[in-house]
């Protein structure tokens, strides 16, 4: 075990709310000890994600120590468990924040983990509460510390100041700090968004295209499985596996990129999925998931957007409410995140996004009735927090309901996923051949000088034939 040497607080972040609940908890805990029952571990390039879970909640100190950069949470009455035992061998190798870990007692009645980190993080731990399979989970998120070198976008977010070294080991007396979730940005920065026409032929110079964004947000992920077929397909696969196809294919468009809001495994808040396609500054986000329902010969294929009074149906409303649980499941810090969405779209009218949503909604359906038969011929309308941008037409595609098992096969079929993948991205291509004032009004944002040149030869194809 490393002795401590230095300890210092830059990157330390405890949660206020879950110190008190942990101090709360102690004297209740003190009297037997706790045993972690399951571990799971979500390495990614956004962050990695380690859950502990256990029958009771888990008290914690958590900090920070240099040369080399160490994570170090103290768990209190926790006895030696299998899964701490397996811990170790799964962590490190592929991950981009935490070179490794270990775990032992510190003293008698304090488990004590030591993640060795590849660089400096900022950390971020919280508590969830038991909710559908799950016990009480301690998660540590492992942010990156440095943003990735976007200056729009880390003046726009407000760099959180390092507060100067401490020796005290006292992590009680740290403040607490808003996880920087909008500092991981991993895509270029806002000028390369940029390029340069450079046709034979034409004066190029002053006539820029702008890059259209496409978010693709593959739904669930990580800790939160999204619904379950009968024969163990989970939707945060299909839905990943569906969106890959997707990128890959409007990849291949001119001019045109696909930004997946997670490229593998992990889970991500649906407020920070609407604020990536937001920061990115995004021509479209496009939700994929794969729906469910209690009678198993529910089946089709829907499109939804947000609605304006509420959803349009029971079964629509419903829906939206279980999408919108993946929050509580998946993991996140309720109560920072959702001010900051409410505050963002506080006062915003959505009206003509809704209206975009509409077009880009019924352009993709009829493209997908050509792949599977649709649960409804119109769009639906349902509440969804991940289709609240309120300045990109967002939709949510329902590729099939999972909790069919004919249609949870196709689902797992490689040439369905790729057919609906196409239907997607057709759809999308239809939506901005009819709507070029769309992306022009981006341009416009952007102070770009707009020709029709600068349209992608993709678009103006489509255009014509539209
Ligand atoms: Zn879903």
């Amino acid at each position: 075990m490393v002795k401590p040497t230095a300890i210092h607080f830059p990157n330390l972040t405890v949660w206020l709310r879950v110190a008190l609940a942990a101090c709360l908890s102690l004297p209740m805990l003190a009297w037997s000890a706790t045993s972690i029952d399951a571990v799971r571990y979500w390495p990614a390039s956004d962050y990695s994600r380690l859950t502990l879970e256990s029958s009771k909640p888990l008290t914690y100190k958590l900090f920070t120590l240099n040369n080399p950069e160490r994570l170090v949470i103290d768990l209190e009455n926790v006895e030696p468990s299998a899964a701490m035992q397996e811990l170790a061998g799964k962590i490190g190798s592929g991950d981009p924040w935490i070179a490794g870990l270990r775990a032992g007692m510190n003293r008698p009645g304090v488990m004590r983990l030591v993640l060795d980190l590849r660089g400096e993080v900022k950390p971020t731990v919280f508590s969830l509460k038991p909710v559908g399979e799950y016990g009480n989970r301690l998660v540590l998120d492992v942010y990156p510390a440095k943003p990735q070198d976007d200056p729009i976008n880390a003046a726009a977010n407000g760099q959180i100041p390092d507060s100067k070294p401490d020796n005290k080991a006292d992590i009680a007396k740290a403040e607490p700090v808003k996880p920087n979730v909008t500092a991981q940005i991993d895509e270029a920065p806002s000028s390369d968004k940029y390029i340069r026409l450079e046709k034979p032929g034409k004066k190029p110079q002053f006539q820029m295209a702008r890059l259209i964004t496409v978010v693709i947000d593959p739904g669930h992920g990580g800790e939160d499985p999204g619904a379950h077929g009968v024969n163990g397909t989970l939707e945060k696969n299909i839905t990943l596996e569906i969106a890959k196809r997707v990128k890959t294919k409007i990849d291949a468009l001119e001019n045109t990129r696909a930004v997946l809001t997670r490229d593998s495994d992990y889970f991500i808040p649906l407020a920070e999925r609407v604020d990536k396609a937001r920061r990115l500054n995004a021509d479209l986000f496009v939700s994929i998931h794969a729906d469910a329902f209690i009678r198993p010969d529910a089946r089709g294929s829907s499109v939804f957007m947000l609605s304006e009074h509420g959803a349009t149906s029971a079964a629509a409303r419903w829906l939206a409410k279980k999408e919108n649980d993946a929050d509580m499941v998946g993991g996140v810090n309720v109560g920072v995140q959702d001010k900051n969405l409410a505050r963002t779209l506080i006062d915003l009218s959505q009206t003509v996004t809704n209206d975009d949503s509409r077009r880009l909604g019924k352009a993709v359906l009829s493209e997908i009735s050509d792949v599977n038969r649709l649960h409804k011929g119109h769009i639906e309308e349902a509440g969804f927090a991940v289709l609240k941008a309120p300045d990109i037409p967002s939709i949510l595609v329902e590729t099939a309901f999972i909790s069919n098992p004919e249609e949870e096969k196709r689902l797992n079929n490689d040439a369905y996923q790729d057919k609906m993948a196409s239907a997607i991205v057709a759809g999308i291509k239809k939506y901005f051949a009819s709507n070029p004032a769309t992306i022009r009004a981006k341009l416009a944002l952007s102070a770009c000088v707009i020709l029709p040149g600068s349209y992608p030869d993709w678009l103006l194809e489509q255009m014509a034939t539209t």
